[in-house]
């Protein structure tokens, strides 16, 4: 079995580094961008097992999974794998680790275990995760060993954010792009690693992933999971307060959130399911879904609230314009409103909205 075999997408990367490889023109230095949470770390380290492997059998990029390179790899202590990726809670990939602390600058670190002759296989592998989170520092240590690599050395550096790594690392190394993963792929991995407690959940959170595992986990936070059921059953209620809903929901932002940040990100969620609550009303509405979409539960509520709005003559304007007024909110909080303010607004616009015909509420 290929030991590609349980990763999602990356198809046309996978060729890339295949065909390099049959053609022996692979670069020293890779530098793997793309979101957070499609698998670039995945993939990297399945690239290093291949590059370690000693019967990869073929000139496919491949690994046998059972030579004296692939088990110590897969056991985690190869000698001649490296790995470096930013400390939990720190913001900075720091140069102690890439040229070793002050009092031994120079004699530890990933640039000086890269000097070193291979113990076990012809070559290095180092996988430098974070790359975006060097500072001027950690990259102007790195600078030497990434323009005059040891030889058969190969570094693999990972980022998400392309615009955040230095311009001197950046135009060193090939750029391999990776795109989101389809939205099927985060379903089926989602409900394959056991992240879900229903195949409806693994639904909605990968409809809203944007093709990324670490989005859909996000969502699928018990605190937020809880929040959006009380905001489902809430917006389906006939008539709401939405202060009150507001202040309920800000408990819990607040509950789960470290900081402003966070909590920002947590409120925007919020309004995200909000959004998503109205479009499957629209879908149902408008007939181009009768299955059942949605998180489990909230379908039932989703079609009763849709089913009773339906008797409106302006069922289809008012659920845009709702949809409209959370998005707004979305982008108010992008810029910086107030939490508690802008979920108060736009939960009472709702609540006026849904009870008024569209005329009046339209003039807010
Ligand atoms: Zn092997």
């Amino acid at each position: 079995m290929s030991i590609w075999s349980n990763l999602r997408g990356h198809a046309v990367q996978r060729e890339m580094f295949s065909r390099a490889m049959q053609r022996g023109r692979l670069s020293q230095s890779y530098l793997l961008v793309g979101p957070d949470g499609v698998g670039k770390q995945l993939f990297a380290r399945k690239m290093a097992q291949c590059l370690l492997c000693r019967a990869p059998g073929g000139a496919e990029l491949e690994a046998c999974g059972e030579c004296s390179g692939c088990r110590p790899f897969l056991a985690g202590n190869h000698p001649d794998f490296l790995y470096i990726t930013r400390p939990e809670g720190k913001r900075e990939l720091q140069i102690d680790l890439i040229a070793g602390p002050k009092e031994r600058r120079g004699q530890e670190g990933l640039c000086h275990d890269l000097s070193l002759h291979p113990l076990e296989g012809s070559r290095k592998v180092a996988i430098i995760n974070d790359a975006d989170a060097m500072n001027e520092e950690s990259a102007n240590a790195f600078l030497k060993t990434l323009e005059e690599p040891p030889e058969r050395a190969i570094l693999l550096l990972i980022a998400a954010n392309l615009d955040a790594v230095m311009p001197t690392i950046r135009s060193r190394c090939q750029l391999v792009r990776f795109s989101p993963l389809s939205n099927d792929d985060v379903e089926s991995l989602l409900i394959e690693q056991g992240l879900v407690p229903s195949a409806a959940e693994a639904k909605f959170a990968s409809t809203l992933s944007e093709g990324s595992l670490t989005i859909a986990r996000q969502l699928l936070q018990p605190e937020l999971r809880e929040m959006r059921t009380t905001l489902y059953s809430t917006l389906s209620q006939k008539a709401f307060s939405g202060l009150t809903l507001a202040r309920t929901l800000m408990e819990g932002i607040d509950k789960m959130s470290a900081d402003t940040p966070e909590q920002r990100v947590n409120a925007n969620w919020l309004i995200r399911f909000a959004v998503e609550y109205y479009r499957s009303a629209l879908r149902i509405l408008s007939q181009s879904d009768r299955s059942s979409s949605g998180a489990d539960s909230n379908v039932a509520e989703v079609r009763g609230w849709a089913a009773a709005v339906a008797t409106r003559g302006d069922a289809m304007e008012l659920i845009g314009s709702l949809i409209e007024r959370a998005i707004d909110a979305s982008s108010h909080i992008e810029q910086n409103v107030p939490v508690p303010l802008c979920l108060e607004s736009l939960l009472d616009d709702l609540s006026r909205m849904t009870r008024e015909p569209l005329m009046n509420a339209d003039k807010r």
